[in-house]
């Protein structure tokens, strides 16, 4: 589903990705781990076609973009219609209702009418969880329930891959549970999934695959239970013994 070849990404001088290689097969997840600023949510946002990388290409199923000569705006918006992406803080728009958030691209981008957009809106509201809270407002849902609306919103363009970067990462501890749940939920139905996060339960349980990057490199990928349990990298290691 997701093929990324020799992805390189400078910033002016920093070079922040360097050469990496990463292959999603449909309906795997793959959790990135790794410290700060070393390069997870470039690699997310290159996916997403909001960084345009320097070398490299990324194919999103079957739909390829080569870096290495010029990119189209058409390739770009592609890409961004292949990916579904939920960041750290909840992006809702505060005027807008639950629901009105989640058929907000169905009305304006797909065109959908509105009768019909409600209907979809409604089932994406109960996969979440969230359809008794369809007229609520951002400001008065917690930030588990806003996240929750949030991936429903992306779910509604029906991306064949959804990227997660640190959803829980801005929430209350006991607000992170429901929200995994609907990650894991989504997992199980099958979707393709790029999880950055510091879950490690969530990654032992869910991930196909777990991949270690830092500053810029993978350093090391593998099953979870090898990346968590015996790593083969001292970088890996080290890491590993920081966060837990
Ligand atoms: P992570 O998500 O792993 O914390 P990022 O991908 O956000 O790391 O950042 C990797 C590096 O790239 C950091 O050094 C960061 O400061 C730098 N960086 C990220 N985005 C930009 C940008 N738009 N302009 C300049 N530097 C950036
Ligand atoms: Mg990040």
């Amino acid at each position: 589903m997701i093929s990324v070849k020799g992805l390189q990404k400078s910033f002016g001088q920093l070079e922040v990705l360097k050469e990496v290689n990463v292959e999603v097969p449909a309906g795997n997840v793959v959790v990135i781990i790794g410290p700060s600023g070393s390069g997870k949510s470039t690699l997310l946002r290159c996916l997403n076609g909001l960084e345009i990388p320097n070398q490299g290409s990324i194919e999103i199923n079957g739909t390829s973009v080569d870096f290495s000569g010029k990119v189209s705006q058409k390739q770009i918006l592609t890409m961004r219609r292949l990916t579904g992406m939920v960041f750290q803080s909840y992006a809702l728009f505060p005027h807008l209702t639950a629901i009105e958030n989640v058929i907000e691209g169905l009305l304006t981008v797909k065109k959908i009418p509105k009768k019909e957009a409600l209907s979809i809106g409604e089932q994406l509201l109960e996969r979440v969880g969230l359809l008794a809270h369809k007229n609520h407002y951002p400001v008065q849902l917690s930030g588990g329930q806003e996240q929750r609306v949030a991936i429903a919103r992306s779910l509604a363009m029906d991306p064949k891959v959804m990227l997660f970067d640190e959803p829980t990462s801005a929430l209350d501890p006991e607000l992170v549970s429901e929200v995994l749940k609907v990650m894991r939920d989504l997992a199980n139905e099958g979707m393709t999934m790029v999880v950055v996060t510091h879950e490690m339960k969530f990654a032992e349980e869910v991930a196909d695959e777990v991949i270690f990057i830092d500053d810029g490199f993978i350093v090391e990928k593998g099953e979870p239970a090898q990346i968590f349990r015996e790593p083969a990298r001292e970088r890996t290691q080290r890491f590993l013994s920081l966060i837990r």
